[in-house]
């Protein structure tokens, strides 16, 4: 586990809560690189420190060793925390809510900074999010999940332009959308109920309490596994045809 857990990292949702508050940036970033045995001396570390940082642009790096996580403002939190799970040179970073908590005008150098790390280190993001704009932004392909199973999948275009699910469907229009200068903030949405508890999942299709299309079909039957509707695009619902 602990090899696996190299090539695995995570950039968390707070990088505030999850850094050590009592350490130093020198600590957090070095912290990894003891649990992984990386480094045989002191200097050895200190240098990976070094280049992990100008790789996120916490430059001059000497200004930013010494600070305790609070001394950072969220931004520069956050590009210590990416810095953190490049030391170890991953393959896949799981990217939680990554800029949710920072402040908006800093979220697009976090994204345009995580996308030339993408292309520098050859790295594939795992990017969990609410926000559909970001994740049309960042993504490749976009993965739409319900009460925890993928019910959408495919190409940013196709997900946020042509979606297929009737829940996909709903999320695109909530989307707020700015009308000759006022901003639509109640809408009629295509979408009924509550979420159910994820402890006691729907039997049939799993969204059919909530489906403006359902028929009685897509309570009775089993759930409907995902099938192509487009090249490279599948969604998981028996009407998709209809709707
Ligand atoms: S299978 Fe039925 S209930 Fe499920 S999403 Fe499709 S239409 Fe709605």
């Amino acid at each position: 586990m602990i090899a696996y857990r190299r090539k695995v990292q995570m950039i968390f949702q707070d990088p505030y809560a999850s850094m050590n508050p009592r350490f130093k940036i020198r600590d957090v970033l070095e912290e990894p690189l003891l649990v992984h045995r990386i480094g045989e001396s002191r200097q050895e570390r200190e240098d990976l420190v070094t280049q992990a940082l100008a790789a996120v642009k916490l430059t001059p790096v000497s200004d930013f060793m010494g600070r305790f996580p609070h001394m950072l403002s969220g931004g520069q939190r956050q590009r210590a925390a990416t810095a953190r799970t490049l030391i170890l040179s991953p393959d896949l970073l799981v990217a939680d809510e990554p800029v949710s908590m920072i402040d908006l005008s800093t979220r697009a150098e976090i994204l345009a900074m995580m996308k030339e790390l993408q292309r520098q280190f050859g790295l594939t993001y795992l990017y969990i999010t609410h926000d559909l704009s970001t994740a049309r932004y960042f993504t490749d392909r976009i993965a739409v999940m319900y009460l925890g199973r993928i019910v959408e999948i495919g190409s940013p275009d196709d997900v946020v332009d042509h979606p297929v699910h009737p829940y996909t469907q709903a999320l695109i229009s909530a989307v707020c959308e700015p009308v000759s200068g006022q901003v639509d903030i109640i809408k009629e949405l295509p979408i009924k109920g509550e979420i159910p508890s994820a402890a006691d999942i729907p039997a049939g299709c799993r969204f059919h309490p909530r489906c403006v299309f359902a028929t009685r079909e897509c309570s009775e039957l089993a759930e409907p596994e995902l099938e192509t509707v487009g090249e490279g695009h599948q969604a998981a619902c028996r009407r998709w045809r209809e709707i």
